[in-house]
C-alpha cells in the first residue's frame, strides 16, 4: 500500500471549537494582535507550537497510574534513566522541568561573561540564557540556509569554515562548548547531517573544545539522515540516534518536542564531576536530582515517549502529514520552504505579502490574518521574535527570514484538519495584497514575541537596504530608521 496512514486510532476526544469571523476580529484587537495572547479554546486549530501538545499514547496513560511520587529514588526516576541512557549513550542524567531549565543549568556552569558559544543556529531560549550569563550567542547556519537553498538536504549543518575561522581568532578560553540543534528549529527545523555532526566533533576535539547537542528532536533529525543520507538508508532509527550522540560530549533536551510528553527535559552527560556541580545549583531552583521539578508520571511519560519517538512508523506517518500540507500550501502559490521539516510547515511571508516591509512585520501580520480568517494560531518566527531594537539609535535590526510557523502537534491533527489550513490559505492568497502591516507598541526588553503588543498600520513605508553588525544576521540583514 502507497497510502501513509495515522499508525493509532482515536481513544479519547477533545472538542474543537469553532468563533465567527466578527468574534475573530474583537478576539485579536483583544489580545493586542499577539496570538499568545489568545486563550486556546478560541482557536479551532492551534499550530502555534509542537511542544508539550502532543497526544499521548494508551501505554504512557497506563504508565501515569503506576507512577512512583516518592521524593527521592522513585522508581519512575530510574525507568526514565534507563530509557534515556540507552537512548542516548550518556553515562548520567539529570531530569529538568523542561528544556530552558537545562540551558541555564549547564551555562551557570560553564559560561562566563565575554565568551562566544557558536552553534548552527540558537534556539530562542539558548540564545537568552547564553546572554543572560553574559555571554554573546554566535549563529553560524550553513550557506545552504543562507542562500535559501530547496534542494538542500542538510540546511540546518553548521558552517565548518566560519566555525574554524571563530575558533582561530578567539583568544585562548573564550569558547567554552558549542552547540548543535538538532533539528535546526530556528533554521525551518532543517536537519543536521551525521557528516556535520561528525566533522564538527572532529574540529572541536583538535581545540579541545567540548560539544553539547539540544536534542528536542533528535528522533526527527535521524529520520530526515535514514531518509536523505548516503549510507544510512538501511540503518535502523536507534543506531543512527546512538551514532549522532557519540559525537557529543552531553545534551540538553526538551522532552515536550521528541519526549511526546507534555512537560519535561533533561542534561544527559559523560562528566560526572560537571554532573555533581549541576545537581548542586539544580537542588536550589529545580529539585532533588532524581525528579528535578517533575512528577513521577511526568518521568514515566517521557521513559515512553522518547521510544514512541524514534519508531519508524510514527516517523513515516509524521513526515507524510508535513508533507502533504507543504505540498498542498506549494500548489496553490503559497512560499513555503522547502524541503520541509517534521514538526512544522513553514512559510516565507515576506516572499507572500511583498508589499509590507520587514519592520512592519509582515509574519506577524499573516499570522494574524490566519486566525482572523479561520481561527488558525500559528507563530512567527521573524522581525517580531529576533528584531532587535537599540534604544539609544531608534534603529531596528531586521530578522534574516519574516516566516510563519505552522507547528504540528504531535498525533493530534488529521488530514481533514490541514484540508482546512489549506482552503484559509487559498482565501487569504486571494486578498493577499489588502493585508496591512503592524507595528510595535509595547514590548519588553527580552524575548519581547511572547508580550508584545501590535498595532496595524495604514501605510507602508519605503525600505532601505544596509549591513549591520549583528551576529547571526546573515542575510538580507536590512536596517530601518523608526
Ligand atoms: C523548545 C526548545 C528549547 C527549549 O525548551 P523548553 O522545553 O521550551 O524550555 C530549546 N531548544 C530547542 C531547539 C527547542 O525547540
Amino acid at each position: 500500500m502507497k497510502t501513509i496512514i495515522e499508525p493509532f486510532r482515536t481513544k479519547v476526544v477533545e472538542p474543537i471549537y469553532f468563533t465567527s469571523q466578527g468574534e475573530r476580529e474583537a478576539l485579536l484587537a483583544c489580545a493586542g494582535y499577539n496570538l499568545f495572547k489568545l486563550n486556546a479554546k478560541d482557536c479551532t486549530i492551534d499550530f502555534l507550537t509542537d511542544s508539550g501538545t502532543a497526544a499521548l499514547s494508551s501505554d504512557q496513560w497506563s504508565a501515569l497510574m503506576r507512577a512512583d511520587e516518592s521524593y527521592a529514588g522513585a522508581s519512575s526516576f530510574h525507568r526514565f534513566e534507563k530509557s534515556v541512557k540507552s537512548i542516548f549513550g550518556f553515562k548520567e542524567v539529570l531530569p529538568v522541568h523542561q528544556g530552558r531549565a537545562a540551558e541555564r543549568l549547564l551555562f551557570s556552569e560553564l559560561v562566563k561573561p565575554g565568551q562566544k558559544i557558536p552553534s548552527n543556529t540558537h534556539f530562542d531560549t539558548t540564545r537568552a540564557n547564553l546572554e543572560a550569563r553574559g555571554a554573546t550567542a554566535v549563529d553560524l547556519p550553513c550557506r545552504a540556509w543562507r542562500d535559501g537553498d530547496s534542494a538542500a538536504s542538510f540546511a540546518g549543518n553548521i558552517d565548518l569554515s566560519e566555525l574554524e575561522r571563530l575558533i582561530c581568532e578567539a583568544e585562548p578560553g573564550m569558547i567554552p562548548f558549542a552547540m548543535l540543534t538538532v533539528t535546526n528549529n530556528a533554521c525551518g527545523g532543517q536537519p543536521v547531517s551525521m557528516r556535520n555532526l561528525r566533522q564538527t566533533s572532529q574540529l572541536l576535539k583538535r581545540h579541545h573544545i567540548p560539544l553539547f547537542i539540544d536534542a528536542a528532536r533528535f528522533a526527527e533529525n535521524a529520520y530526515l539522515i535514514q531518509q536523505r543520507e548516503e549510507n544510512y538508508s538501511s540503518t535502523s532509527i536507534s543506531s543512527i540516534v546512538e551514532e549522532m550522540f557519540t559525537y557529543a560530549d552531553g545534551c540538553l533536551m526538551s522532552c515536550k518536542k521528541d519526549g511526546i510528553a507534555n512537560i519535561g527535559g533533561f542534561i544527559a552527560l559523560n562528566d560526572s564531576e560537571l554532573v555533581e556541580r549541576v545537581k548542586v545549583e539544580m537542588i536550589v531552583t529545580e529539585g532533588f536530582p532524581t525528579y528535578g521539578g517533575l512528577s513521577g508520571r511526568d518521568l514515566e511519560t517521557i521513559a515512553i515517549g522518547l521510544y514512541e519517538a524514534t519508531n519508524e512508523d510514527y516517523l513515516r506517518y509524521r513526515e507524510a502529514s508535513a508533507r502533504f500540507l507543504h505540498d498542498r500550501l506549494k500548489r496553490i502559490g503559497i512560499p513555503v520552504i522547502s524541503p520541509p521539516a517534521l514538526h512544522a510547515v513553514y512559510v516565507d511571508a515576506a516572499a507572500m505579502l511583498t508589499h509590507i516591509p520587514p519592520l512592519e512585520l509582515p509574519g506577524q501580520a499573516l499570522a494574524c490574518e490566519l486566525y482572523r480568517e479561520a481561527g488558525i494560531r500559528s507563530c512567527e518566527i521573524g522581525t517580531a521574535m529576533f528584531g532587535k531594537s537599540d534604544p539609544e539609535t531608534g534603529i531596528t535590526v531586521c530578522a534574516p527570514h519574516e516566516l510563519v510557523r505552522l507547528a504540528l502537534p504531535r498525533r493530534v491533527y488529521s488530514q481533514s484538519h490541514y484540508e482546512y489550513v489549506i482552503e484559509a490559505f487559498s482565501n487569504i492568497n486571494q486578498r493577499r495584497s489588502s493585508i496591512r502591516g503592524l507595528k510595535i507598541t509595547k514590548q519588553a526588553e527580552k524575548l519581547r514575541h511572547f508580550t508584545a503588543v501590535y498595532e496595524p498600520i495604514e501605510k507602508t513605508s519605503p525600505s532601505i537596504n544596509c549591513d549591520s553588525e549583528m551576529e547571526g544576521f546573515n542575510k538580507n540583514r536590512v536596517l530601518y530608521e523608526i
